[in-house]
């Protein structure tokens, strides 16, 4: 299972495994059935979860809604952290992942729109160089897994801090590696060099812990927020959450 999740991965294009994945892992749930951990994004037990990536991590994916550890660690972070479940809000959600697609759109709370140049889940077509609504118009920003693969991500930054309000904010999630600093060369064009150096064959950089002060060059306030810490051992172990995962939690800037 795990080296043909690894192959999934590598070799099918991501809009197909956006539209054909759930599907597929639907019967997977009949081999995972018991009670040992607990997604909190769909409330289903299992005896574990699926391997994922692509040296694929143990006990990572939920087969009913396809939550991450990073999914499960965000959605406990909304609930404890902020009023996301309540507060009328009007929320961007860049790059929608499926687990959170149909939950969010369904809290009567939220204003919720999803936005993807490529993505055949979203409903906006847009660039996140040029996104396409006027300044302030959004209390909350969500852009996980975007920014290594985009052009100009100081750019895109840009953008979310124009589009969200005075009182707004964000997640934006990227991998980022323990190397001081981020790894970029434009020169590097080829797939199989750029999956070499940065990691994956359509990322066109490689993260390093200069993360949040290099998007806060464009005018965001990004905030290395470490919630996961501060989870006791169980409830890391019980939701199989990512327990170095740093939270980019971003505010609007200048
Ligand atoms: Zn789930």
């Amino acid at each position: 299972m795990k080296r043909l999740i690894s192959w999934v991965i590598r070799y099918v294009p991501r809009k197909y495994l956006q539209l054909f994945s759930h599907s597929f892992l639907k019967i997977s749930v009949l081999f995972y059935s018991g009670k040992n951990v607990s997604c909190n994004v769909c409330g289903k037990t299992f005896r574990k979860f699926l391997p994922y990536g692509r040296k694929a991590r143990e006990n990572a994916l939920c087969p009913n809604c396809l939550a991450l550890e990073r999914h499960r660690l965000i959605w406990l972070f909304l609930q404890e952290k902020t009023a996301f479940f309540t507060q009328g809000l009007k929320v961007l959600h860049v790059a929608p992942e499926h687990c959170f697609i149909e939950r969010f759109a369904s809290l009567p709370n939220l204003d919720y729109i999803t936005g993807d140049l490529e993505s055949p889940l979203a409903q906006v077509k847009m660039d996140i160089h040029q996104i396409p609504f006027a300044d302030e118009t959004f209390d909350v920003v969500f852009c996980n897994h975007v920014l290594e693969h985009v052009h100009d991500d100081i750019k895109a930054c840009r953008e979310i801090n124009r589009v969200l309000k005075n009182t707004g904010w964000g997640i934006i999630q990227s991998p980022v590696y323990d190397m001081e600093v981020t790894l970029e060369d434009v020169s590097v064009t080829e797939p199989a060099e750029r999956e070499k150096l940065f990691g994956q064959r359509d990322h066109v950089r490689k993260y390093g812990r200069d993360y949040a002060p290099r998007l806060s060059q464009s005018g965001l306030n990004v905030q290395e927020n470490d919630f996961v810490k501060t989870l006791s051992e169980e409830a890391i172990k019980k939701f199989a959450l990512p327990p170095n995962e740093i939270l980019y939690f971003c505010t609007k800037g200048k």
